[in-house]
Parts: C-alpha cells; sequence; structure tokens
C-alpha cells in the first residue's frame, strides 16, 4: 500500500479518485519486474527543488513499524511487452514478435526459460 502526492494523481489519474487503485512500480529496473501496489491515499505537493520549481510526482512507501520514504516517479524509457506487460529495453527489437520481450520470444517462439516447478 502507498500513498502518492496530489501532482501524481492528477497526472496519472485526472479527476478520477486514485484510492483502490494499482500502481506498477518496478524495483529492479534492469530486470524489468514491477511490483503491484495499492493507492490508498492522496497526499498534498512539496516542493523539494525549491519554491519555484514545480512538484514532483512522488509515492510513499511504508517500510515497517516506523520506517518510511518518497520515492520520486519517472516514467520508464521502455516499451510494455503486449504478453507480459513488463517494461523492458528489448521490446520492439524481434522482427517476428515486435511486440514481445526477448524473454516472451523465447517462451512463445523457443526452447523458453528453464522452469523450475510445473
Ligand atoms: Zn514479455
Amino acid at each position: 500500500m502507498v500513498t502518492i502526492n496530489a501532482a501524481l494523481a492528477r497526472k496519472l489519474y485526472g479527476a478520477t479518485d486514485p484510492i483502490g487503485r494499482r500502481l506498477s512500480v518496478c524495483t529492479d529496473p534492469a530486470a524489468g519486474k514491477p511490483h503491484w501496489v495499492t493507492i490508498v491515499g492522496v497526499t498534498g505537493d512539496i516542493r523539494a527543488d525549491g519554491l519555484g520549481e514545480p512538484p514532483q510526482d512522488a509515492v510513499h512507501f511504508t517500510l515497517g513499524s516506523k520506517d518510511e520514504m518518497w520515492v520520486q516517479v519517472t516514467p520508464s524509457a521502455h516499451h510494455k511487452c503486449a504478453r507480459c506487460w513488463h517494461l523492458r529495453e528489448d521490446v520492439g527489437s524481434h522482427a517476428k514478435h515486435p511486440e514481445l520481450c526477448g524473454r516472451c520470444v523465447s517462451n512463445v517462439d523457443g526452447d523458453g526459460e528453464p522452469r523450475q516447478f510445473a
């Protein structure tokens, strides 16, 4: 569960209530693995870069009983794979499957990735 600031709420959802919506947060950009969190609140904006600067988009995580952090949000430069929805650098680089990432191309049209479980 996370809270987001008003700037991010306006950007992502406009006038729609963001409470209860899910947000994909990439915790490992190299692997492109999304981590889904639920928005439980909206806070005001903080102008951390100065009063003359616009507020930055931010997500607030509660890590433990007293630990918490704010994370500034930037959109990924990568495209979303049509099959797994991961934002991967190699989406669009496979001529036969331009909408898929390399991992999905391997699973759909190759030997597939090694499976540890059934
Ligand atoms: Zn994929």
